[in-house]
């Protein structure tokens, strides 16, 4: 069985890969888990403006639920950036309220959890920075 924090790390890695492999698109996804288990999905960013915004589908949500997978959260890279909160992860936390929130900044490289709220991002309470 796999130690929490071992799974961490994994899911940790696999941001910092997914954020790099898109650079220099911001790279966005769901954050799924179903078993016991936890991963990402990759999914296509849909924003006009890839390279500094993103957008998941919201069909892609209820796919995965479909699927019999709870959706944990949302997660996308900051290719040019850290991985920071912008004003528009405040603003956009507002549609996901109780979803973890994760985002990867690649300058530095970096990995950050948050909580979404309609009132935006609050640092996750089990600690926003890996
Ligand atoms: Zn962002």
């Amino acid at each position: 069985m796999t130690r929490p924090g071992g799974e961490s790390q994994r899911l940790r890695a696999e941001l910092l890969a997914a954020a790099s492999e898109a650079a220099p698109l911001e790279a966005c996804g769901l954050i799924l888990r179903r078993d016991g288990r936890t991963w990402l999905q990759s999914l296509p960013n849909q924003s006009p403006t890839p390279k500094v915004a993103f957008a998941v589908d919201p069909l892609a949500v209820l796919a995965a639920e479909n699927d019999g997978c709870d959706v944990v959260g949302v997660w996308h890279s900051h290719p040019g950036g850290s991985a920071q909160p912008s004003a528009a992860d405040h603003d956009g936390a507002a549609a996901w309220p109780g979803l973890a929130f994760w985002i990867a900044g690649l300058h530095p490289p970096s990995a950050t959890r948050w909580i979404a709220t309609e009132g935006g991002l609050r640092a996750d309470p089990a600690g926003p920075v890996w």
